[in-house]
């Protein structure tokens, strides 16, 4: 989805737009998207920057940091990103803005790809761990069993410390 800033003849667009989940490309990660991914938010043309802030709604499917299982988990991203041409950029930088609106991403152009936006944010919002439930054991690093379903054995002689005070408050 590429916004066109010269045919924007408004100085703000409310925008509600939807990306299959094929059109954003999440490349190596571990995460795939499930669903159509929703995006909605306005961006507002100034006269250094343009604004874009919105909301992204997205269902993913990520794989269990301990053992690998894939989780479907909605994601909600709010964003706000300024992006400023490169010609006003050091203009913009002397001017002094404010602490978040260094952070602007610098375009050279006059289109807006907003698929790549979608994209940087949901792959800076991915969760850096996340379980399939809250006691997941994990993969034996022995055998590679999926030890939520199979007592492979492996580790009977040395028991986690914290597997065993479990043990003992039953
Ligand atoms: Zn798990
Ligand atoms: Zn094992």
């Amino acid at each position: 989805m590429i916004v066109d800033l010269i045919s924007l003849e408004k100085s703000v667009l409310d925008f509600d737009y939807s990306f299959l989940p094929e059109s954003i490309d999440l490349e190596g990660e571990e995460a795939k998207l499930k669903n159509t991914v929703k995006v909605q938010g306005k961006l507002t043309k100034g006269i250094v920057q343009i604004t874009v802030s919105g909301e992204i709604f997205a269902e993913i499917e990520i794989e269990c940091t301990r053992c690998l299982q894939p989780i479907e988990q909605k994601l909600h991203v709010p964003f706000r990103t300024e992006f400023i041409t490169a010609e006003n950029y050091t203009a913009a930088k002397e001017a002094e803005l404010q602490a978040n609106d260094l952070d602007a991403a610098v375009f050279e152009g006059d289109k807006i790809d907003l698929t790549e936006l979608v994209r940087e944010q949901i792959l800076l919002n991915l969760p850096e761990q996340i379980f399939c439930k809250e006691d997941c054991r994990g993969l034996c690093d022995q055998c590679s069993a999926n030890r939520n379903l199979i007592d492979c054995n492996c580790n009977n002689k040395e028991i986690d410390p914290r597997w065993a005070a479990l043990k003992n408050l039953k």
